[in-house]
């Protein structure tokens, strides 16, 4: 096994040991550079954090509580259980933090156009919300088949004043809507920005979604200090991109006795073939510009991930995450789509929170994790979104309708 990872990735081209990188066509190159420049320069600069940190106090409802999950401790029977609250943050997800850090840059890059990818449209949704805010153009682009199953968060979008392209091309999913982006991008790269909504893409994307996605870590350990009087013994988060799973751990990494979990989706099984467990079942190739775990069969053509919870569905995962694996820094689980559906129902009985279907794969985790756990010792769960757009699929799925 490699030394540890704790965080100090990446090296000056991008790269998280064999992970990451900028595999780009040329004519973005200019700039994916200006971007890292940029962006080095506000990452030092103490009005950009203080003016991010004012939008998300006013305008996001930061800090998101900690919560002591007293009831689903109690019916775990073992470690205390505490929820990062991300789900009642403005828009009802992690999403907008990214979203506020980089509208911020692009304002300071001078764009006046912003695009973005979305799957489930939660993302788009964010995007939409930050563009608003700041009166700039905003297109969005999102498979034809999510453009379907997600119509209210299509609707939200549009009424948020921005512009929604169906893609046609693949299978109509998010793989699709990010190639189109990335086309969008190369034919208009002076006047536009690049939203790029997850820890994954070309460098520096993964680093900078991680910079503003940190926040979730950053409070949570205030916060359990200041409860508990010590740092957590493990931590839960959910991986789709794989960014709120870093935004909660990368502030704990260098504490090397903190266990950390991701959890990823294994949909109707591992072996099914039908899952998005990229890096439990995934071989190492090229996507989207970085080298990463993915879905891919053995002529490296990528897969279609599947998972009930339309953000876990992503075929890969940010590079950050591929060397935390290697290293074994974080140990990487699959929870399957009918455990998620039952802690969904779980945790809006036992606490009256009903979970985004992504975050109740974390949580179906952290019940198993916490009966392995003696009664003194605690875990943080990340809570990323919330589950109101999630009761069609969940009904669905229980009454034995699958897509
Ligand atoms: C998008 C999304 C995810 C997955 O994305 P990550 O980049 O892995 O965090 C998880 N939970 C919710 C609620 C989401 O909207």
């Amino acid at each position: 096994m490699t030394t540890l990872y704790t965080g100090n990735g990446p090296d000056k081209s991008g790269f998280f040991g064999e992970f990451g990188g900028c595999y780009m066509p040329e004519s973005l190159m200019p700039a994916l550079q200006d971007l890292e420049r940029e962006f080095n320069i506000i990452r030092n600069k103490a009005e950009f954090w203080t003016e991010y940190r004012q939008i998300l106090t006013d305008f996001v409802g930061r800090p998101s509580p900690l919560f002591y999950a007293k009831n689903l401790t109690m019916y775990a029977g073992g470690a205390k259980i505490y929820l990062k609250r991300e789900d009642l943050n403005h828009t009802g997800a992690h999403k907008i933090n990214n979203c506020v850090g980089q509208i911020l840059l692009a304002k300071l890059m001078g764009k006046t156009r912003i695009i973005a990818e979305t799957g489930a449209g939660q993302h788009g949704v964010a995007t939409a919300t930050v563009c608003a805010l700041f009166k700039l153009k905003c297109t969005i682009y999102m498979g034809e088949t999510d453009v379907h199953r997600q119509q209210m968060n299509v609707d939200r979008m549009k009424l948020l004043g921005a512009e929604v392209k169906s893609v046609k091309k693949g299978r109509g999913t998010l793989k699709d809507a990010m190639n189109e982006a990335l086309r969008d991008w190369i034919s208009n790269v002076d006047t536009t920005y690049y939203l790029l909504g997850t820890g994954a893409g070309p460098h520096p994307y993964p680093t900078i979604v991680r910079e503003f996605q940190k926040i979730i870590g950053i409070e949570a350990k205030n916060q359990i200090l200041l409860k508990e009087n010590k740092l957590p013994d493990a931590l839960v988060a959910c991986v789709g991109g794989g960014s709120n799973a870093l935004g909660l751990m990368h502030p704990f990494l260098q504490d090397t006795n903190i266990k950390m979990f991701g959890v990823e989706a294994g949909g109707k099984g591992t072996n099914s073939g039908e899952h998005a467990a990229s890096i439990s079942k995934g071989r190492v190739g090229v996507l989207h510009g970085n080298l990463t775990y993915l879905l891919q069969d053995s002529d490296g053509q990528i897969l279609d991930g599947h998972s009930i919870s339309a953000g876990l569905d992503y075929p890969g995962v940010g590079p950050e995450h591929g060397i935390l694996f290697e290293t074994g820094r974080v140990t990487y689980v699959a929870v399957n789509d009918e455990d998620a559906v039952n802690a969904f129902q779980i945790l809006s009985q036992q606490e009256g929170i009903i979970p985004a279907l992504e975050s109740a794969h974390a949580i179906a985790y952290a019940i198993k994790l916490a009966k392995e756990m003696r009664p003194e010792q605690t875990i943080i769960v990340n809570l990323s979104g919330r589950g109101d757009k999630d009761l069609n699929t969940v009904k669905k799925y229980l009454s034995g309708v699958t897509e």
